[in-house]
């Protein structure tokens, strides 16, 4: 009966259309967050998603809603992210729900992940609630969104809610489709317990949480509970709601989502998209689970103090466990000493991930330039794959290099298709095809190394277009292309953590600026370090960085020592992320200057 009034929903668009500010009107509209605590994207709790406005992490908030029926129905609200790199996190939230609400731009239209994420909400068969937002914008033009959303996603344009979440205008016609369209959850309460754990984080003081979705059965304290990748069992200690903050209950039960606690302390047994069931009543079958997805570019993570590499892989460990798309090993570098190799999804996962560790678990670090993977064949007929270029064989052993490609698509307005060629053409694009999608926007789709996607492509794409432009990118398979590795000397020693690999005809080009930018972000020294890019030994860039006369502080006068304090202090903390590269002191900057010449 209770089941009957409970509608899982999750809300899907691109970037910046508004689905966490909806989400906040549906909050506040339902009074399950009162006024007076309201702040602006109350579901983006993570420091660094208030920072940067962007949604990382996916939340679930159970909110109840008086309908016009008369009857309250209990809402579970999953809020997801928009960004390109994060639609793993799309998939998970999506496979706990029955509907979905599609939050369109009335200004901006439909955009590469405003069909992304659709697709990924069609395949797990949701229902789809289309929702034209921001119609208080003058730019607005709902008419020509409706059109769009009927053409290019072929649902009914016609039957889209307008709204704006600012101005808090069609909200309760959102919540009254969601009763009307959304179906109820399915499940048998009667049956064994089984659940989903579409995430988790780990609490020092109650183990392992795990988000769930509880498919059939229920659950409560006291009960045993197994997880059935590895049989590993526990006995429940709380179980309870996200409202938005944790409330106890004593019960959870098929068709809701919520949370569970069993002093779990060891996070390698949890896995998200695990199947729990009860350890005395097992369910036959486990939950189909998640795609697993691998990461697209690789960088080095080191702490600039090696006692802290224990610190390092703990904090790494604890990261992993909600994020699955994140992947380390351990990984040794002469200039860097002991870390690990990463792999990303993105630049901006890969951001993330830095900050939260420097953040969240108060560690200095030196990241490497991130790179992507490559597959070499070797003279004798074997295969490798290199995601460290420092790895990369000698030339004398490479038969080819094969580097990841990508399709990828361009959604722009007609007038732009021009200079988006251009810059296609540019980053070694070859033009595939284009569609028009209506009268005012086409489709680009060019075959390209991801190596070109990853850096700087996006900026460009928007500085091309006047933001106009949108993109979205599948690997389709890995290409030989004429690759060399570029090492980077100082003071006559490759260092490895420098170390790139980059097609043979931007070689020169890349080899001059990035010498150039090494020689602006290192400081000097107290003697003379020659910079080189090189090769194999033929070395086609140098420059030398001066050596320093003076002590920073020496023309301070002794008089003002609160100057000179913080002067030091200030030297002090710029020292935080430095590396001592065999004899030469290297700032964090210098590791990425490898990025910021492409
Ligand atoms: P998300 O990335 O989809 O979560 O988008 P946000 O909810 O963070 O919104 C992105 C930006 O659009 C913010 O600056 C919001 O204030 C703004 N915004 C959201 N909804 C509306 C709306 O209905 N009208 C207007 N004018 N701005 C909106
Ligand atoms: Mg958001």
């Amino acid at each position: 009966e209770r089941q009957k009034h409970i509608r899982n929903f999750s809300i899907v668009a691109h970037i910046d259309h508004g689905k966490s500010t909806l989400a906040d009107r549906i909050l506040e509209l339902t009074d399950t967050v009162a006024k007076r605590d309201m702040q602006a994207q109350v579901l983006d709790d993570m420091p660094l998603e208030r920072e940067r406005g962007i949604t990382i992490k996916l939340n679930a908030v159970e909110l109840t809603y008086h309908a016009k029926d008369g009857q309250d129905y209990i809402f579970h609200l999953i809020d997801t992210p928009g960004h390109v790199d994060f639609s793993y996190e799309v998939s998970r939230s999506l496979a706990a729900c029955e509907g979905a609400l599609l939050v369109v731009d009335a200004a901006q239209g439909v955009e590469a992940q405003t069909l992304a994420n659709v697709d990924l909400a069609i395949d797990d068969d949701l229902e789809i609630v289309p929702v034209i937002n921001k119609i208080d914008l003058p730019s607005a033009q709902p008419d020509v969104v409706k059109e769009e959303i009927t053409e290019m996603i072929g649902l009914d344009g016609d039957d889209a809610v307008l709204a704006s979440a600012k101005s808090g205008i069609g909200i309760e016609e959102i919540l009254e489709r969601i009763v009307s369209d959304v179906p109820a959850p399915a499940g048998d309460v009667e049956a064994p317990l089984k659940a989903l754990i579409f995430d988790s984080v780990y609490d020092s003081y109650r183990g392992v949480v795990l988000d769930v979705r509880l498919v059939d059965g229920s659950v409560k304290v006291g009960d045993e509970i197994e997880l059935m990748s590895n049989g590993k069992k526990f006995e429940v200690t709380e179980v309870g709601v996200m409202s938005p903050k944790a409330v106890k209950r004593d019960l959870l039960m098929a068709g809701d989502v919520g949370y569970i606690t069993a002093s779990i302390k060891t996070i390698q047994d949890t896995r998200v998209g695990d199947t729990v069931t009860s350890a005395d009543n097992p369910t036959a079958e486990a939950l189909a689970g998640y795609r697993k997805i691998t990461p697209m570019v690789y960088a080095g993570v080191f702490p600039t103090d090696n006692a802290k590499f224990n610190d390092l892989r703990d904090a790494l460990e604890k990261l992993q466990l909600n994020d699955a798309a994140l992947e380390f090993e351990p990984e040794t570098s002469k200039a860097l000493g002991f870390g690990f190799r990463a792999g990303f999804l993105g630049l901006l996962h890969m951001d993330v991930i830095q900050e939260r560790l420097e953040r969240d678990f108060d560690l200095d670090l030196i990241m490497t330039a991130p790179s992507v993977d490559y597959h070499v064949e070797k003279t004798d007929g074997t295969t490798i794959t290199v995601e460290n270029p420092a790895e990369m064989p000698d030339s004398s052993e490479i038969k080819d290099i094969l580097e990841p490609y990508v399709k990828a698509s361009i959604m722009v307005p007609n007038d732009y298709v021009g200079p988006v060629m251009e810059l296609c053409q540019r980053k070694r694009g070859e033009f595939d095809t284009m569609n028009y999608l209506d009268k005012y926007r086409v489709d680009v789709i060019y075959d390209m190394p991801l190596s070109e996607i990853i850096y700087d492509f996006f900026d460009d794409l928007k500085s091309n277009t006047k933001g106009y432009a949108s993109l979205d990118y599948e690997i389709t398979g890995y290409r030989a292309s004429d690759l060399v590795k570029m090492d980077i000397l100082l003071n006559g020693d490759p260092v490895d953590a420098l170390a790139t690999i980059i097609h043979k005809d931007f070689a020169q080009s890349r080899g001059r600026a990035i010498t150039a930018k090494l020689k602006e972000t290192i400081p000097r020294q107290n003697f003379e370090v020659p910079i080189q890019a090189a090769i194999g030994n033929k070395i086609i860039a140098r420059t030398t960085i001066r050596a320093y006369r003076k002590d920073v502080t020496a023309r301070i006068h002794t008089g003002d020592p609160d100057r000179r304090a913080k002067l030091l202090d200030k030297q002090k903390r710029g020292k935080k992320r430095m590396k001592a590269v065999g004899s030469v002191e290297v700032p964090q900057e210098a590791f990425m200057s490898l990025l910021e010449v492409n």
